[in-house]
């Protein structure tokens, strides 16, 4: 099939990195050599590169260019969470000798800042797509067959030799009593006005980096949490420091509980302060007043109305669609990457998730990403960061385990009189001395996480650790610094061999 839908061909515009002479050949039988589906982190970086090489590509976005990440996601939540961090920041000034008027924060002034962000942002993508030679449709698509995509907005139906869906994921939401009445992370970015009491359902990524943030502007926070402890999946002590620090931050965090309904309060009922406001009640019976209740239940892949039973792409009980290490799902021309697969939910993976296809399709360069030791923080203050195994993940793989632990408080504390301890944590093979994890909850711990995952990453012993020469005075002082194990473990032998206490 020729241009007969419309499609006149696409813009003739160079593409850098193309040479002619090594663009694969146009099959007259398709419109596009690539279509990808989704114009967040993973389907731009996919299309750039693939048109860099040569390809035909067109990338359907059906709202905004970024996606999730860059929308309603990592970069204005990261925009949020500075913007929380004053709050300390002007507490801690006093300490230092600043005499600051008080002051006053303007939700409506901070929202106004991400937009223009992130409007930036989206403009910058768009013209990355232009100068790499994609076209870009600003619809919503869906797959006909195997090789045909429909674009919704004008009804076109574009053959493509490849498929890339790229859709994402959307939050999930459980079926309770005025749900409607709660918002998810794609609206908390663009509430009207600042939520004064503010509930939270989960205790997730999500969960805990809009409890804090929120809590820092001035938002009374409590957070209902199914399980005993927050983060479920991150290391036991990394979990029990969140929790402290955020219960003597003011923050309620409520286990063991759901919410179960939700219910506007008319001004009739509630009266008063609370007219308008939002009843919220638990499994457990427990009643609180909300003026935004954010349900936080995780994420689930964008996968619905897509077509891909008409393509014949398999998924599985989650709605994911699988795929192998080379991101190709059961249809030989049809791959998937990012969130819609629900592998590693984060941005980098979904990037290079792309990047790999795009070197191993059309850049006759194959290689697959390794989804080893891929760090991860979470944006509360303090942060968490965190590569590799849990120190139970480790003791249920290795026989012998050592476990390096430090609490201290950081040089500043001396002087603003802040008591929490922040905390490093490394988990060690014992045999081999390589390292097998590490974990920190303290003030830049994302970007320390960033760093120690090279060394975890290239099998780093904790001798090697050691070797290195300090900064100081700093955070990261404190993980070279490390000598002696705080606990071993062997299996061999039921009780942990205490080595020493003086990190507890
Ligand atoms: P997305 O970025 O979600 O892109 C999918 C795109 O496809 C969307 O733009 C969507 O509109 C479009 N689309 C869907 N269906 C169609 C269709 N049929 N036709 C056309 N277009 C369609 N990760 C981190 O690494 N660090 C963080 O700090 C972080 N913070 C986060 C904070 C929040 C609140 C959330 C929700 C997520 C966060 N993440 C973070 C996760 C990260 O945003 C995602 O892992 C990442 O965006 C996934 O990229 P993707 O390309 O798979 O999908
Ligand atoms: P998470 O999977 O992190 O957390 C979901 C939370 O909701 C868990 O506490 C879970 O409890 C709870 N939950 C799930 N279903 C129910 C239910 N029916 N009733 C009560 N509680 C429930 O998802 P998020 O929504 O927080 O984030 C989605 C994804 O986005 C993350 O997994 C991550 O991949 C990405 N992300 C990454 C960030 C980062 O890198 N900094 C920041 C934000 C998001 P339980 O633990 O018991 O299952």
């Amino acid at each position: 099939m020729s241009d007969t839908n419309g499609l006149q061909g696409l813009r003739g515009v160079s593409r850098p990195a193309a040479d002619a002479s090594e663009s694969p050949p146009r099959d007259p039988e398709f419109d596009v050599d690539l279509f990808v589906i989704g114009g967040g982190s993973g389907g731009v970086r996919a299309a750039r590169v693939s048109a860099g090489y040569g390809a035909r590509v067109m990338l359907a976005e059906e709202y905004r260019l970024g996606g999730t990440c860059v929308i309603r996601g990592c970069v204005p939540k990261k925009l949020f969470v500075y913007a929380s961090r004053f709050c300390s920041a002007f507490d801690d000034a006093t300490a230092f000798g600043w005499h600051l008027q008080v002051p006053r924060f303007d939700w409506p002034s901070l929202v106004a800042a991400k937009d223009r962000e992130i409007a930036r942002l989206e403009r910058l993508y768009g013209e990355g797509q232009e100068r790499a030679g994609v076209e870009v449709v600003r619809s919503r698509a869906v797959l006909e067959d195997d090789h045909t995509v429909r674009l919704l907005e004008d009804g076109r139906r574009v053959r493509a030799r490849t498929i890339l869906i790229a859709t994402g994921a959307r939050p999930e939401l459980p079926p309770f009593d005025g749900i409607e009445l709660g918002i998810t992370s794609d609206d908390v970015f663009d509430m009207k006005t600042f939520p004064r009491k503010l509930v939270i359902g989960g205790a997730g990524y999500i969960a805990m980096e809009f409890a804090g943030l929120f809590a820092a502007l001035g938002s009374d926070v409590s957070v209902v949490c199914r399980g005993s402890n927050v983060l479920r999946g991150f290391d036991e002590d990394v979990r029990q420091a969140m929790t402290g620090s955020y219960t003597n931050r003011g923050i309620k965090l409520m286990f063991c509980d759901s919410i179960c309904r939700l219910k506007r309060r008319t001004g009739a009922v509630g009266g008063g302060d609370n007219a308008g406001r939002i009843d919220v009640t638990t499994e457990q019976g427990a009643r609180l007043v909300a003026d935004q209740v954010l349900l936080a239940f995780g994420r689930v892949p964008n996968t619905g109305s897509l077509g891909l039973d008409r393509a014949g792409v398999k998924t599985a009980a989650d709605g994911a669609i699988i795929v192998d290490a080379n991101s190709r799902t059961n249809i030989g021309n049809i791959y998937a990457v990012g969130d819609v697969s629900n592998q590693f939910n984060l941005t980098p993976v979904a990037i290079r998730e792309g990047h790999a296809f795009a070197d191993t399709v059309f850049g006759k360069n194959a290689w697959q990403v390794d989804y080893s030791n891929i760090p991860t923080a979470v944006f509360s203050s303090p942060e968490i960061g965190t590569v590799g195994l849990t120190e139970l993940e480790a003791r249920a793989q290795y026989a012998e385990v050592d476990i390096y632990k430090v609490r201290f408080r950081p040089l500043k504390a001396a002087v603003t009189g802040d008591c929490e301890a922040s905390l490093l944590k490394v988990v060690v093979e014992s045999n081999s001395d390589r390292i097998l994890g590490i974990h920190i909850f303290a003030h830049e711990a994302s970007e320390l996480i960033q760093m120690l995952a090279v060394a975890v990453g290239s099998g780093a012993t904790m001798k090697d650790l050691m070797s290195v020469m300090a900064v100081h005075p700093t955070v990261g002082e404190e993980i070279v610094a490390m000598r002696t194990p705080t606990v071993r473990y062997d299996r061999r032998d039921a009780s942990a061999a205490l080595v020493s206490s003086a990190a507890d």
